[in-house]
């Protein structure tokens, strides 16, 4: 057995910013102690092996599994955190994880249909992608994401077990279903008192990268007409970036990272990158909101077509679609709760999760928990310890009926 409030403990005390949070960037010495203390907790249990895969997802999973080519129920998250983040997002549902394959082991060849993943690179800190590793187990991922660099230039190419493979994917195991529990990261929960969000469907995520190119030259000495500063136009889309997801409910539009280009304050902006990001819960939304922002870029363009002019280009980055969860598995969850009495609600996450990818190689489904006050990516994240043992709880349930009724 598993005592899970010990092992998300253990799990804070392995971050880069010891006394500010939990930070284990992607394919860091953190991340890859975190992947080992769940293996140190599973390892003696017979029967079981660890499989990395060419992203360097960690599988744990029954042998037997993997030399007959029997579907095993996957249950799992992932283990990188934000900078300074909270010690539950992605954690609890490891270490949930961990606590059932732990259980089930122990009371005998149930154990044989369960395994467990945990996928890297979920938050996108430091290669600003996000998903990476369910993404190459969705069989989705591309050269352009391998190519992919973080602030020192080194490439998701450099630090991934085996790139090739990543983008000529095969899974180290069968999978009947994934099934993953998170802390919810907002306020509905708390609001309506319910202890259990059934979560019906994910959100659908596009970023673009909105590039300005000017020509940097003096502050000073470069007078308003013959300047051309590459952070007026952009800066001006930023600001009107709110009203193209008027009218559209849910959507949701943000400018979370501008880089200014050399940025000195004596010097005039030469290049500018804007990363947008769209996110809505249909499809056909998130296609209107890209095509009103590049009409947008395209006025700024027409605008700054008289005389010198700041060149503006919209390239995208991320595209994940809005994904249902599957519908039998949300119905075996709500059945498990309602037999138990437990205040439950369906939510649709407008937070990524893995399970959105991974409902692209099998089905999926998602459970969450309350967040005190909503608060998450903050060393102030938590839930109440109630409510992490009752996530165990409810995940032993699922994953056994799910076993049970072949999914
Ligand atoms: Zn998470």
């Amino acid at each position: 057995m598993i005592d899970i409030l010990e092992a998300l403990r253990d799990l804070r005390g392995i971050t880069a910013t010891p006394g500010r949070g939990c930070t284990r960037l992607a394919f860091t010495e953190q991340e890859d102690q975190a992947h080992d203390y769940i293996w140190q907790r599973l390892q003696s249990i017979r029967g079981l092996s660890r499989i990395d895969d060419a992203a360097g997802n960690m599988f744990i999973v029954p042998q037997d599994a993997v030399s007959q080519g029997t579907a095993v129920v996957l249950l799992g998250s992932h283990l990188d955190t934000v900078i300074e983040g909270g010690w539950l997002d992605g954690a609890l549902g490891v270490v949930v994880a961990t606590h059932v394959l732990a259980s089930q082991a122990d009371v005998g060849d149930a154990g044989s249909h369960l395994g467990l993943v945990v996928f890297r690179d979920e938050e996108g800190v430091r290669f600003n992608t996000g998903l990476f590793g369910s993404m190459v187990f969705a069989g989705r991922c591309t050269e352009a994401n391998l190519d992919a660099a973080d602030a020192d230039g080194v490439r998701v190419r450099d630090v991934v077990p085996d790139p090739a493979g990543c983008w000529d994917y095969e899974p180290p195991v069968r999978a009947a279903a994934f099934l993953e529990c998170h802390i919810e990261q907002g306020e509905r929960l708390t609001t309506s008192g319910n202890r259990v969000g059934v979560v019906t469907g994910i959100v659908g995520i596009r970023r673009l990268e909105l590039v300005g190119t000017g020509m940097a030259n003096h502050a000073g000495t470069t007078d308003m007409r013959r300047r051309v500063d590459a952070l007026v136009p952009v800066a001006d889309v930023v600001a009107r970036l709110p009203s193209l997801v008027d009218g559209l409910e849910d959507a949701v539009i943000t400018c979370g990272r501008l880089e200014v280009t050399p940025g000195a304050p004596n010097v005039i902006p030469g290049r500018v990158s804007a990363i947008v990001e769209i996110r809505a819960s249909e499809q056909d939304a998130m296609d209107d909101i890209e095509r009103r922002l590049e009409a947008l870029v395209e006025s700024m363009r027409a605008a700054g077509a008289r005389g010198r002019a700041t060149d503006l280009e919209l390239r995208p980055v991320v595209s994940c679609a809005p994904i249902p969860t599957d519908p039998q598995l949300a119905s075996h969850l709500a059945d498990i709760l309602r037999a138990r009495g437990l205040g439950h609600e369906r939510l649709f996450s407008m937070a990524g999760h893995d399970a959105q990818h991974a409902a692209r190689r099998c089905p999926a489904g998602m459970f969450f928990i309350p967040s005190v006050d909503g608060i998450s990516h903050n060393p102030a994240e938590n839930s109440s310890e109630s409510d992490i043992l009752l996530a165990s709880d409810v995940m032993l349930a699922w994953a056994e009926r799910c076993i049970a009724e072949g999914t």
